[in-house]
């Protein structure tokens, strides 16, 4: 009487498929396609993508600041034996 659904995007057909709470990390079957679908929380899958993003970031960031620093050094060294 009170199951509560959520929506997730079926990965075979793109379609809508209502899913109830107590079916979470269950694989079951799309209703439309009969494709299988693993129930996931959409919310906790974002929060999961928005993790690996800053970890990215941030280790691009250190690539780009060793880059940096190391070619400055470069420069400042061959400005002092070119004089
Ligand atoms: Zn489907």
């Amino acid at each position: 009487m009170s199951s509560l659904y959520f929506c997730q995007e079926c990965p075979t057909c793109g379609r809508r498929v209502q899913i109830r709470v107590e079916y979470l990390g269950r694989t079951l079957k799309c209703q439309h396609c009969q494709g299988q679908l693993f129930a996931a929380d959409p919310v906790n899958r974002r929060f999961d993508c928005a993790e690996r993003t800053d970890e990215l970031l941030r280790r691009a960031d250190e690539l780009l600041e060793s880059v940096h620093t190391s070619n400055a050094e470069e420069r400042s060294l061959s400005r002092g034996t070119t004089d």
